[in-house]
C-alpha cells in the first residue's frame, strides 16, 4: 500500500489507545481535570468496573459555554499555550488529549457550567461524533459521564479484565488522588456502594485512616511538616508524609506511595531510597508502608516523558534521592524498632550464628566453613548460585524414592538457615525449607478438604473483631464461603469489620488478626491469578503464610520431621506454586565434579 495520511477517526482511535487503556485511566484523566479546575469536592461513581459507566462530578470552575466544543477536540487545552510552557508544568493535564480520546471510544456526556455564566451546557459525543449540544440549568462545575467504554474498539474491550479486577484498578487510582489531595473531598462509589469518602479537611492523617484503615494509620508516623499548607515547590526538594513503624510491613513494594508536586509517580530509585532508610529495621523480604510527598520546582523535573505521566525525570536525581532517604531515615531512627515474637530471622545472622562462627573460626575452619555474606541480606537480592558446568548438569527431575518405613533421606544440617542438606541413597539433596513445608501443608489441607469438605480449623476462645480497609473488606465479603471451607470462620460485624471465630489449625498459636490480614492481603495483591479458582489460591496462600520461612533456624528434629513429611507427599518435588522444593546432585555427578570419574 502507498503511504497515506490516516483518516482523522482512525488516527484518533490510535492516539486514544495511549491515553485510555482501561476504565482506571479514564477515571484518572477526569479526576485530574477536576483537580486542575480547582474542585473542592469530587465524586466518582463507576458501575461494572467502569466498563459500563463512569461518572466524575466536580465543583470546579466549569467550562465557558463557548469553549465546550473545543474541550472535546484533540490538542485543545487551556493549560499551556507555548512550547516554553512545557518547561515548567504546574497542572496535572497539559496535552489536551484526554477528553477527545475518551470521547472517541465511548459515549461521553459533558455537562458543565462556568461559575461566571448563568446557564450551563450539555454535549453528547458518541465514538467521536457530536450527537447534540444544548443549554441547561446546572450548578457551577462539571460532570463527565462515560458509558460503554470501547464499544467501537472490540480489540480493546477484549483486553479488559473482569469488572472486579477493573474496579480494583480504579480503586488504586482513587487511593492515590485521595492521598495527594487531603484538602479535596473525594467520594468513590462502585456499583452503588460507597467504597470510601474523605473529609477534605486537609489532614493527611485522616486520609490515611480512610484508605488504610484506622489500625494501620495509627502505626504510621509523620515525616517532616505534614499539615497543610504544604511547602511550595522550590529549588531544593521538600519532603514530607507518613511512614509505617518498622513493626508495620508488607510483602511487596506496593504500599509505598510517592508523589511529586502532588502527582503520583513511579520511581524505582526513590522507592529504593525509602526501603534503604529501613535497612536492618525490617525482616528480610518485607517492605515498609509509606506515603511520601516531594515538592520541587517544576523547572527541575520533566513530567512529559511517559504517556500516563507516571514516570518523571529529575534534573538532579541524586539530590532528590538523598533528601527522601534522609527525611525517612531520620524519622525511623527515632522509633524503637519493635520485632514480632515470630519475626523472620535475618538471613545473614541467624541467632547463635556469631557464636557458632567464632567456634568454627577458632577451630580453624575459618571463612570457608560457613561463608555468609556480610552486607545487605535478603534471599531476593543475593545473586543466584552460579550454574554447574554444562557437562555436569544437576539432574532433574529428581527421582525421590517413595517413602517406606525407614526415612530415605538423612538430614545433615542447615545452610544459611534456609536450606536443609540431606544425604540420600544416590547423592546429595538440598531442600528449600519454605518450599518443602508449603508442599507438605498444601497436601495435608487438600486431604482434609477431600475427607471432610473443610480444612481443620481452630476455634478461638474469644472471637476477635478485625477491621479491614475497604478493598480487603470487599474481598472477604465476596468469599465468606470459601474462607469457611479453608478453615476461617468469619462473620460480618458491621461496616468493614468482621468477627473472626476460627482460623485454620495450621496457624494455631499465631495472632489471628495478623493471620487473616496477611492471607487476605496476600490474595488481593497476587498478580497472576488467571488459572486457579479463588479457593485454590486461598489454600496456597494459607500454606505460604503458615510455612516456615527462609532464614528461620530449625532444630534437627524439626528438619527430620519436615523431610519425613515431604517424602510422604504425592508431589514432593515442587511447591504449590510449581517451584522446586529440592535440588539433587547425584553421587556420580559429585564424583565427576571432584575429578574422581572420567
Ligand atoms: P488537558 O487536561 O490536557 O488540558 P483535556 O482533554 O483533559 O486536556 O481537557 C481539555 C480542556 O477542557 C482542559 O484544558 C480544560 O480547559 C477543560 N476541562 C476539562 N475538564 C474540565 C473540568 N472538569 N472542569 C473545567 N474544565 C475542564
Ligand atoms: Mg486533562
Amino acid at each position: 500500500m502507498p503511504i497515506r495520511i490516516l483518516p482523522p477517526d482512525v488516527a484518533d482511535k490510535i492516539a486514544a489507545g495511549e491515553v485510555v487503556e482501561r476504565p482506571a485511566s479514564v477515571v484518572k484523566e477526569l479526576v485530574e481535570n477536576a483537580l486542575d479546575a480547582g474542585a473542592q469536592t469530587i465524586r466518582v461513581e463507576i458501575r461494572e468496573g467502569g466498563i459500563r459507566f463512569i461518572r466524575v462530578q466536580d465543583d470546579g470552575s466549569g467550562i465557558p459555554a463557548a469553549e465546550v466544543p473545543l474541550a472535546i477536540r484533540r490538542h485543545a487545552t487551556s493549560k499551556i499555550a507555548r512550547a516554553e510552557d512545557l518547561e515548567a508544568i504546574s497542572t496535572l493535564g497539559f496535552r489536551g488529549e484526554a477528553l477527545a480520546s475518551i470521547a472517541s471510544v465511548s459515549r461521553l456526556t459533558l455537562a458543565t457550567r462556568h461559575r461566571d455564566e448563568p446557564v450551563g451546557t450539555r454535549i453528547v459525543v458518541e465514538g467521536g461524533h457530536v450527537q447534540g449540544q444544548e443549554s441547561v440549568g446546572l450548578p457551577a462545575g462539571t460532570t463527565v459521564t462515560v458509558e460503554h467504554l470501547f464499544f467501537n474498539v472490540p480489540a480493546r474491550r477484549k483486553f479488559l479484565k473482569t469488572p472486579r479486577t477493573e474496579a480494583g484498578y480504579v480503586h488504586r487510582v482513587m487511593t492515590r488522588y485521595a492521598l495527594a489531595y487531603p484538602d479535596v473531598r473525594f467520594t468513590y462509589v462502585s456499583d452503588g456502594r460507597t467504597v470510601f469518602q474523605t473529609t477534605g479537611n486537609g489532614r493527611l492523617a485522616d486520609v490515611l485512616a480512610v484508605i488504610f484503615g484506622r489500625e494501620t494509620a495509627e502505626q504510621m508516623v509523620p515525616v517532616g511538616h505534614v499539615d497543610m499548607p504544604w511547602p511550595e515547590p522550590g529549588p531544593t526538594p521538600a519532603v514530607w508524609g507518613y511512614v509505617g513503624k518498622p513493626s508495620l510491613h508488607r510483602g511487596n513494594r506496593q504500599h509505598i506511595f510517592l508523589f511529586l508536586n502532588r502527582r503520583w509517580i513511579q520511581d524505582h530509585a526513590l522507592t529504593q531510597a525509602i526501603i534503604q532508610a529501613y535497612h536492618t529495621f525490617l525482616p528480610v523480604g518485607r517492605y515498609p508502608v509509606a506515603v511520601i510527598h516531594v515538592a520541587l520546582d517544576p523547572h527541575l523535573v520533566d513530567v512529559n516523558v511517559h504517556p500516563a505521566k507516571a514516570e518523571v525525570r529529575f534534573r538532579e536525581p541524586r539530590v532528590v534521592f538523598a533528601a527522601v532517604q534522609k527525611a525517612v531515615r531520620e524519622t525511623i531512627a527515632t522509633i524503637q524498632p519493635i520485632r514480632q515474637a515470630h519475626a523472620e530471622v535475618d538471613w545473614t545472622r541467624p541467632p547463635g550464628w556469631a557464636d557458632r562462627r567464632r567456634t568454627l573460626v577458632e577451630a580453624g575452619h575459618g571463612q570457608q566453613a560457613f561463608p555468609m555474606p556480610e552486607g545487605e541480606p535478603s534471599l531476593g537480592t543475593s545473586p543466584p548460585p552460579s550454574p554447574p558446568p554444562s557437562d555436569t548438569p544437576v539432574s532433574a527431575p529428581i527421582q525421590l524414592p517413595k517413602a517406606g518405613l525407614v526415612p530415605l533421606l538423612r538430614v545433615i544440617g542447615q545452610v544459611g538457615a534456609t536450606y536443609i542438606v540431606a544425604e540420600g541413597p544416590d547423592g546429595l539433596y538440598l531442600i528449600d525449607q519454605h518450599a518443602a513445608h508449603e508442599r507438605v501443608l498444601y497436601e495435608k489441607m487438600m486431604a482434609e478438604r477431600a475427607a471432610r469438605g473443610q480444612v481443620a480449623s481452630q476455634q478461638l476462645l474469644d472471637p476477635i473483631p478485625v477491621t479491614m480497609d475497604s478493598e480487603l473488606a470487599g474481598l472477604i465479603r465476596e468469599h465468606l464461603e470459601e474462607l469457611q471451607r479453608a478453615g476461617f470462620e468469619i462473620e460480618p460485624f458491621g461496616g468493614n469489620t468482621y468477627l473472626v471465630r476460627a482460623i485454620p489449625a495450621v496457624f494455631s498459636g499465631q495472632d489471628p488478626k495478623r493471620v487473616v490480614e496477611d492471607v487476605v492481603r496476600g490474595l488481593a495483591e497476587e498478580k497472576d491469578v488467571t488459572q486457579q479458582t479463588f479457593e485454590e489460591r486461598l489454600v496456597t496462600m494459607i500454606c505460604k503464610r503458615a510455612a516456615v520461612k527462609g532464614g528461620q533456624v530449625l532444630s534437627e528434629e524439626e528438619m527430620r520431621a519436615l523431610v519425613r513429611d515431604l517424602e510422604a507427599c504425592e508431589t514432593p518435588h515442587t511447591c504449590p506454586h510449581g517451584r522446586p522444593t529440592m535440588i539433587h546432585i547425584h553421587a556420580e555427578e559429585l564424583a565427576k565434579l571432584f575429578g574422581r570419574l572420567g
